[in-house]
């Protein structure tokens, strides 16, 4: 318990790249805290840590986790607790697609995209919540897709799904907590991160025709808004808002 108040703190949750990672710079830059929590990239976490306490001159601590397993979503709470005291903020950031054909779609795998994208959200909502109605304040981000919303795609009709029910969570979670804590949720549509690497050229450029903007976003994109609407935007609750460059 080395902290007071004066200092916020985010976790970020499969933040040691792609959105996530741009998100905990994001935090950093603005004098938070950060916690980063990672699945398997251990060396990646570690140096973003080494990276943003050297530029921001913050705390960051790296915490292992599968946020789709109570215990470990639980430790990974009482870890960021021993160590800052409080929680300003959550973002439920970590997520999983796994794209096929309907034919090869499996129970198994969809049983795993709603374990990650779902229910470990419903998790950390449902523990850091907690956490934040002691405290009297706190605010969540959750990100969803517009694939949850007007964008599908049937090879990922199972992420799809999940997405939806992260909106549905959000306004849950957002009733339940009201009024002291915000709970709002982002969708994004394409972003450029690891999570987009294997689609081909033509693929991509036929997606960018129907992008008013004509581009994918860059991952910052996305992290400036999350900043701004978990920290800033003191108004704005039980918001699903849409990041997709205008859809065409
Ligand atoms: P990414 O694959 O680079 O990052 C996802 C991170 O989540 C990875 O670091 C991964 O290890 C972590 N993760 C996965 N399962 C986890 C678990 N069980 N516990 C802890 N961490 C776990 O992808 P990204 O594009 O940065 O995606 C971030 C979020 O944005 C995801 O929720 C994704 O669905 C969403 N999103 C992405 C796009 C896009 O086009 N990239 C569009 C809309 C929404």
């Amino acid at each position: 318990m080395k902290d007071s108040y004066k200092e916020k703190v985010v976790i970020v949750t499969g933040s040691s790249r792609g959105i996530g990672a741009a998100t905990i710079r994001k935090f950093a830059q603005n004098n938070y805290n950060v916690v980063i929590n990672y699945l398997n990239s251990k060396q990646e976490a570690l140096s973003l840590k080494e990276e943003v306490e050297s530029k921001y001159h913050i705390k960051a601590l790296v915490i292992k986790a599968d946020i789709s397993n109570e215990l470990e979503v639980k430790e990974l709470i009482n870890k960021t607790i021993l160590e800052f005291n409080h929680i300003d903020c959550l973002v439920n950031n970590a997520g999983i697609a796994i794209d096929t054909t309907l034919e090869d779609k499996t129970t198994e795998n969809f049983t795993n995209i709603l374990n990650t994208n779902l229910i470990g959200t419903f998790l950390m909502c449902k523990y850091i919540g907690h956490i934040m109605l002691k405290q009297g304040h706190g605010s969540i981000v959750n990100i969803s897709s517009t694939n949850g919303i007007d964008s599908f795609y049937p090879y990922s009709m199972d992420y799809d799904a999940s997405k939806a029910g992260v909106i549905s969570l959000t306004h849950n979670f957002a009733k339940e907590y009201a009024p002291n804590i915000r709970v709002n949720s982002i969708a994004p549509g394409w972003v450029n991160t690891e999570m987009n690497k294997e689609l081909d050229e033509d693929y991509i450029k036929e997606e960018c025709n129907h992008i008013l903007l004509n581009r994918f976003a860059e991952p910052e994109e996305i992290a400036d808004f999350i900043f701004y609407i978990a920290d800033q935007a003191t108004y704005i609750n039980d918001a699903i808002i849409k990041i997709d460059g205008g859809r065409c």
